[in-house]
């Protein structure tokens, strides 16, 4: 069975329609499935959506958010209470194609336990979108050690690759990351972003610059690194400043006490920062250790009695 979870915040207008779509989709291709709606804590009468949804199809779970707790927790909700053995996870405004998910299921069914969909294209974005969603992606790539810049969220998980997931013991999730972090036999499917129908993005520019922050600072101990690099910069400038101000003071160009000063400066500055990069490296060490991961995942034994 096939379990789709579907996150959905302020979607009252989508459920049903994502409901059906994906009914009729699946259905067609005798797929047998369940589909998981988690409200997020919406406003509106998303969970009366929801319900009804339930009522009409028995192949429809819900599960309810006491408040908003936004799409990452949403999304591992909807995990958790899947029963199928495989999932996917798609956004419930249909953006992600469930065309797709058939796609996906095929490969599944080939033995392949993580499908991710790759963005064919990025939709429309101003040129200062693109390049900040580009470094961002960059820093989460080298950190994952997988090429992220055209991820989605749309993906499709074996059983095994979504208990992997749900036994991370940290708190804060980056899904799109952990998914292919966590390794196994891994599959894409490309696929185009659909035009929103109803409603409108959750996504304001501040909220993605914060969601870009927390997102690097969960993934890579990258940005702890930039103060290391930064002193060791200021150091090399202060050997070329001390050699000038040597020679100016030994030619007798200097004036009086000035000399000492400045390499005081310049010394003691730079030292400041490559020890506080230091530090950095330790910090990055020990968030490392408390987030606790596990050192290895095992996707397969073989042998007599495994
Ligand atoms: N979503 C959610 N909780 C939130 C924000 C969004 O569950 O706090 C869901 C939303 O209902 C949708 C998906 O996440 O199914 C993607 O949201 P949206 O379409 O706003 O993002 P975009 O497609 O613009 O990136
Ligand atoms: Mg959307």
């Amino acid at each position: 069975m096939l379990s789709v979870v579907l996150p959905a915040y302020n979607e009252e207008k989508m459920i049903q329609k994502a409901a059906d779509t994906i009914d009729r989709i699946l259905s067609a291709e005798q797929i047998s499935y369940e589909i998981v709606f988690v409200n997020d804590g919406s406003k509106d009468a998303t969970w009366e959506e929801i319900e009804k949804a339930a009522e009409r199809n028995p192949n429809v779970v819900g599960v309810r958010f006491s408040r908003n707790f936004g799409k990452e927790a949403a999304m591992f909700a909807g995990l958790a209470e899947a029963r199928g053995d495989c999932c996917a996870v798609m956004d419930c405004d249909l953006q992600h194609p469930p065309e797709t998910l058939v796609e996906m299921y095929r490969l599944w069914e080939q033995g392949y336990e993580v499908i991710e969909g790759v963005k064919r294209s990025r939709g429309k974005e101003s040129a200062l979108h693109r390049m900040c969603a580009g470094l961002f992606y960059k820093m989460i790539s080298k950190a994952v050690k997988i090429d992220m810049s055209r991820a989605s969220d749309f993906k499709l998980l074996d059983r095994r690759a979504v208990d992997a997931l749900l036994s991370m013991p940290e708190r804060n999730v980056f899904f799109r990351a952990l998914s292919s972090w966590i390794g196994f036999k891994t599959a894409s499917v490309e696929f185009d972003v659909q035009e929103r129908t109803e409603g409108e993005s959750k996504w304001s520019t501040r909220s993605l610059i914060q969601y870009a922050i927390k997102n690097i600072v969960i993934f890579s101990t990258a940005a702890l690194q930039f103060v290391t690099c930064a002193g060791a910069v200021v150091f090399v400038a202060a050997i070329v400043l001390a050699i000038q101000t040597l020679v100016r003071y030994f030619t007798g160009h200097a004036v009086e006490g000035f000399t000492t000063v400045i390499l005081l400066i310049l010394i003691i500055g730079s030292l400041i920062m490559i020890s506080l990069g230091i530090i950095g490296y330790y910090i990055g060490k020990i968030y490392e250790e408390v987030k606790g991961r596990p050192r290895y995942l095992i996707a397969k034994r073989v042998g007599k009695g495994r």
